[in-house]
Parts: C-alpha cells; structure tokens; sequence
C-alpha cells in the first residue's frame, strides 16, 4: 500500500481502532492522527477511541481523542475517508463503526490473522509484531517526529511484550532502533507504561493467579474475576491487563485463560498459547479473534460452561480427546 496515494485528496479523514484500545491501538491511531495532519495540512483529522487507560497520557494527542465512551460524541458525518488500525472485524470498532459504514472510503491496516479483508483498501501482515510495525514501514520518514516515534515504540514494545514474544522479529527491533533514536525516555515509557502496576491491579492479580485452576493434566490454567469480586476493588476491565500473562509463565502450560464476567452469564475471554495450540482458531469459533498465540472472544454461560466448552477445542488440538 502507498499510504499517501490511498490517503490523497480527502478533506475529512476519521481515524481510530479496536474497541477497549490496547497499546498498539492507541500507538497506531495516534502515530496516523499525527502523520496525516503533517502530510495533508489541509485535511481535518479526527480521532475516535474509547477513552484510553491513563497510562497512555504520555503521549500528547491523546488529548484530541473523540471519546467513544461519552455519551455526547456523534457519529452522523459521512468523512471523505476513514482509516482503521489494528481492528479485525468492523464491529470491533465500537461505535465508531458507524463512521467507518458511511464513509467515501476506507482504509485498513492491521496485523491480525484473523482480518480477512475489511473496508476498500487493507494492509494486512500477521507476521508483522503490531499495527504499528507495519506504520513504521508505510510511512515517510520526512514526517516523522518524537512525538510520533513514541507513539510507534509503544505500539510495538506492547504487542510484543518489549521484544519478549515470539511475534518479534528482526524488522521489530530495525524499527525500534530507528525510532529510540529520536531521543525519547524509552526506558520510563516501558516501565510507566508496559510493567506499572497501580497497588490494586496488583492485589487483583494476586487474587486471580492464587484463585486459578490447572487442569488437563497441567497443560491449561484458568482463572476468572467475578463483578462482584470487581466491584469490591473498585477494579475496571483494563485494571485486569496482564493478568493472563502471568498465568501463561507457569511451568508446563500450554493454554492459559483468562476471563472476566461482563453481565450475568457472560465472561470477556483471553487466552494466550505456547506453540501447541492455535488459541486464534478457538477464539475466531466463538465469534473473537486474535493471533496464534493471543486471542480472545466473548461467551455466554457460567463459568464452568466456559471453560467446558474452551477446552474441549484445546484437548483435540493437543491430542487428549
Ligand atoms: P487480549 O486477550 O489481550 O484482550 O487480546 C489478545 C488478542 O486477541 C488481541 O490481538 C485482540 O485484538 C484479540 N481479541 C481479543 N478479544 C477479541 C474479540 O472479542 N474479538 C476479536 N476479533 N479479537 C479479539
Ligand atoms: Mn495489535
């Protein structure tokens, strides 16, 4: 894709991501708000996110962001073009979807497997760590700044969990070098953003790894936080971040699942795989998606109905039926 020649000549460009923005949705889509103000000066960008987690204040445009979680933004324009990073399906763009539906064009550029093509133009690379790897490759160097340098060093460093993840590869840590050499504090913005917690994230994942479960002889955890168990920390979704990565270091695991009750008899899903299982098939069977190795999806039942229904895919796919 040439990025400049796809984006040419619109006046009104939305831009935005998944909903509950991560940090390669919040990197991608601010990296692109900023990129496509410089090259199209006369273009009005807007962006449209769900308000992102507080950690991501760091970056300066967040600031702009058209909050999809308050009540009074409104989603009636028909822009010249809509550009949708690191976002699979259209309904994951949340209410921002409506935008995307009326526009004269849309561009996509993501990294999931599961993307089978959406919108009128698309740049799909599962190999590629993150959205914001494939950005670094689409745009013009000329235009960039610190400011949007960060931006694509957090989307990177949070997809791969800073270099960590087999998604890495030598053109992440190209892209990184380059982009650490515009002089930000990457070392703060690792630790501020990717390994902080607040004291309560860190007592409900306390509480979420001494609660979980191993089962198919040690090869799958599980874990779950009820709302009541949620409302009692004064604890939302995005405090529960990383808690499924931890459950995935323990010794001897294949799959860890993470899930959370969203209403009553519905459970937010994550799992996370080593290479024995592809959690991206299970999640897309469940109506989610994800990558090989980190998925997710939404299910209905209780608890126990969940992890029955998870594992009887897990156990085919590693033998054990
Ligand atoms: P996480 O478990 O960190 O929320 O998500 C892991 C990966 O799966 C991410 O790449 C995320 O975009 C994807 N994912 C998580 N939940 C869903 C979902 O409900 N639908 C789809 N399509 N993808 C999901
Ligand atoms: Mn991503």
């Amino acid at each position: 894709m040439n990025l400049i020649n796809e984006c040419k000549g619109a006046k009104t460009i939305a831009v935005s991501g998944h909903v509950r923005p991560d940090g390669d949705c919040v990197g991608s889509t601010t990296a692109m708000y900023r990129y496509l103000k410089k090259v199209f000066p006369d273009a009005r960008v807007d962006l449209y996110l769900e308000k992102p987690a507080a950690i991501f204040d760091c970056l300066a445009d967040v600031k702009d962001v058209k909050d999809e979680t308050d009540p009074s933004t409104t989603y009636d324009e028909k822009y010249d073009l809509f550009v949708a990073l690191d976002c699979s399906t259209t309904d994951r763009l949340g209410n921002a979807a409506q935008l995307f539906d009326k526009a004269a064009k849309r561009v996509v550029i993501d990294h999931h497997i599961s993307n089978n093509g959406i919108g009128d133009v698309w740049e799909i690379r599962p190999d590629a760590s993150s959205t914001c790897e494939i950005l670094f490759d689409l745009m013009e160097e000329q235009y960039f700044d610190e400011e949007l340098a960060k931006s694509l060093y957090i989307g990177i460093i949070h997809d791969c969990g800073v270099f960590q993840y087999s998604n890495t590869g030598a053109h992440t840590l190209e892209a990184a070098a380059k982009l650490i050499g515009y002089g930000f504090d990457f070392a703060s913005l690792i630790d501020e953003t990717f390994y902080e917690k607040t004291y309560l994230q860190n007592q409900i994942m306390g509480r979420a790894l001494l609660e979980s479960i191993l089962f198919m002889n040690g090869r799958c955890i599980v874990s779950s936080v009820d709302r009541k168990t949620m409302e009692f920390y004064g604890a939302n979704p995005k405090d529960l971040d990383g808690i499924v990565n931890q459950l995935r270091l323990t010794k001897g695991v294949d799959v860890a699942i993470f899930m959370y009750e969203t209403a009553t008899q519905e459970f937010k899903v994550s799992m996370r795989s080593s290479d024995a299982v592809d959690v991206a098939a299970i999640a897309t069977f469940f109506g989610g998606g994800g990558h090989k190795k980190a998925a997710g999806c939404t299910m209905n039942g209780s608890f126990h109905d969940v992890v029955n229904n998870l594992s009887g895919h897990i156990a085919k796919q590693l033998g054990m039926e």
